[in-house]
């Protein structure tokens, strides 16, 4: 089961969405705990994210099964850290 963990900058509150959320159809998503709208542009990137990110795992999971191919499953995870939190030291 693929989902996606998303994280609020307004309320730094997390929620999830998954494969019956994403939808080209549907509205963009509110964040559940301030209702926060994400953007329509970016919403649509997501799903095309998600889409080709999920089609990568199923087919390592099938090339698997089908031809003994290694099998490897990729999870994304970001951690948005402020440019000037970030200590370059030399
Ligand atoms: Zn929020």
């Amino acid at each position: 089961m693929d989902y996606l963990k998303v994280r609020c900058f307004h309320c730094k509150g997390e929620f999830e969405l998954y494969n019956r959320n994403m939808n080209y159809d549907d509205k963009p998503p509110r964040c559940p705990h301030c209702l926060k709208k994400m953007d329509k542009t970016q919403w649509e990137r997501l799903i095309n994210a998600y889409y080709t990110f999920a089609e990568v795992n199923k087919n390592f999971r099938k090339y698997h099964e089908d031809r003994g191919e290694p099998l490897f499953q990729v999870e994304l995870r970001s951690y948005f850290v402020k440019p000037e939190k970030i200590m370059i030291e030399d």
